[in-house]
């Protein structure tokens, strides 16, 4: 009989366009698919809680995926450089196919589960399965990494289309799986039990899987592609894809999407723009790539020495979108009910903490971190330093956002501001971006009054630059 081969499913959740799936199906090997959870090995950047509501979603979507095809889906905790061995010997395996994991303690697991196969003489393979193009080996004209986007960019479309994507095998010979797998409700993801339900609307939003990554792309080709320039950048309406947590669990690869939005009739302005969006992703991985630190450091190193300002309460108001900035509160808020924000208030939002309330830009970058379903390593931690003027290509450190005017530029009518923050329901359109000046026979509903004043804010972050470039 044919050697059966292990699928090591990491943050590439899907069948379908699948290059290491394909690989172990060559020759029709059967196939032992595999999702190993080894939270030891991500340590503080193990996967935060609304991802895990995700990913307990989407392993259910997989394994149902794999059992119409045949093959029945392995799960374990523990350390991969253990697991996958283990399993390999169980089922008499010759080889491990794997997506190449890209995030620093990822690429360190690679190279641990790499010595322990190569112990008894097994290879692990690893394939492109989650970006366009893989961030090492590809660097500017000068044989550095990139550290602007544009460059990037431009040298990515000049690469031109990336391959045609490949459809899911029809059918996966599978192999007997050893007896001890463990259940998806033991994998202690979510819900946690005699925890509250704070995940109870995120399915009003989100169908986790594959299936739900094609549906929402259909849509969006389908609806909204052709106004994308128009109207990204307008929370109140659904302007976006809202791909971002499908593709950070890989349930659809940047390639399907990429051809996706080639072969629509739509608008090429804004085809483009989109395209240029998926490349800021690409973008945020090969700065992950070629600088780990990354997520904790910033990338430009004289802010280490940046005035930041601690304060738990002024966090907590910014949580819990309280700040007194409808627009961020009401970002705040929608992050918490669905465990997403639009890409516009995610940049009001951050700014807002990191310049008007001078917080450390670790701490928002964390608390998004636990909070979204779309939860990166790469694009959190690479948007938090463009946000904070730490990054390599950041935004210049005097843009600092005014809260109001964004607001009011981006959210008109107040829709947004209406939907996510109901004290202001009723308040007029003049004042649903600053309400404090409304009068007073106007009710707030208890909604407080801006936590710093825009001006002062403003004053103390640039300030606070000042300090730092003398
Ligand atoms: P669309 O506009 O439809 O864009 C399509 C895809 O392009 C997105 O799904 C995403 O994969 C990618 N993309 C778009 N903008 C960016 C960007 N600026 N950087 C990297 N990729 C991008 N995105 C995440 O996926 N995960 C995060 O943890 C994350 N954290 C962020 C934190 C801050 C402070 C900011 C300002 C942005 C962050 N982003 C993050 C980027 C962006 O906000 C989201 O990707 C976007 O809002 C997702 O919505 P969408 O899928 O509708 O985007």
């Amino acid at each position: 009989m044919t050697e059966p081969c292990l699928v090591w499913f990491r943050h590439d959740l899907r069948l379908s366009d699948h290059p290491a799936l394909l690989a172990a199906l060559e020759g029709g090997r059967p196939v032992l698919p595999v999702f190993v959870l080894d939270d030891a090995a991500a340590g503080a950047q193990r996967a935060g809680a609304a991802s895990r509501w995700w990913l307990r979603g989407s392993l259910a979507a997989l394994r149902a995926d794999l059992a119409v095809r045949g093959a029945t889906l392995v799960l374990a905790r523990g350390r991969a450089e253990t697991v996958l061995p283990a399993l390999v010997e169980a089922v008499g395996a010759g080889s491990v196919h794997a997506g190449r994991g890209t995030e620093p303690w990822a690429r360190a697991q690679s190279r641990r589960v790499h010595e322990a196969l190569a112990d008894s003489g097994r290879t692990l393979h690893l394939h492109t399965t989650t970006l366009l193009r893989e961030p090492h080996g590809f660097g500017a004209a000068s044989g550095k990494p990139y550290a602007v986007y544009s460059p990037f960019a431009k040298t990515m479309m000049a690469a031109g289309d990336p391959p045609a994507p490949r459809a899911a095998p029809e059918r996966i010979p599978g192999v007997t799986p050893p007896e001890g797998g463990e259940a998806l409700e033991s994998l202690g993801l979510y819900p946690v039990p005699g925890e509250p339900d704070w995940a109870a609307g995120f399915p009003d939003t989100w169908q986790p899987g594959e299936a739900g990554a094609q549906a929402r792309l259909a849509r969006f080709v389908d609806r909204a592609l052709g106004k994308y320039d128009a109207q990204r950048n307008l929370p109140g309406i659904e302007g976006s894809s809202g791909l971002s947590p499908h593709l950070r669990w890989g349930e659809v690869s940047p390639g399907q999407v990429w051809h996706a939005v080639r072969s629509a009739q739509a608008d090429a302005t804004a085809s483009e723009t989109f395209l240029k969006e998926i490349l800021w992703r690409e973008f945020a991985y090969h700065l992950l790539w070629h600088r780990p630190e990354m997520p904790e450091a910033p990338l430009r190193a004289e802010f280490s020495e940046f005035p930041w300002q601690p304060d738990a309460k002024l966090l907590d108001a910014w949580q819990r979108g309280r700040t007194g900035y409808p627009v961020v509160d009401a970002g705040m808020r929608q992050l918490w009910q669905t465990g997403w924000m639009h890409n516009r208030v995610r940049m009001i939002a951050a700014s807002l903490l990191v310049k008007h309330l001078m917080q450390p830009w670790q701490e928002g970058a964390a608390w998004f971190w636990d909070t979204l379903v779309d939860a990166d390593l790469a694009s959190n931690s690479a948007s938090w330093q463009w946000v904070a003027g730490c990054g390599t290509d950041a935004a210049p450190y005097f843009r600092v956002f005014n809260p109001i005017l964004q607001g009011e530029k981006f959210d008109p009518e107040g829709a947004y501001v209406r939907r996510w923050v109901p004290e202001l329901a009723t308040m007029p359109n003049a004042f649903i971006h600053k309400p404090w000046e409304a009068p007073k026979a106007i009710p707030r509903n208890g909604y407080p009054s801006p936590i710093v004043d825009h001006a002062t804010g403003r004053a103390r972050a640039l300030a606070g630059f000042a300090a730092l470039r003398q």
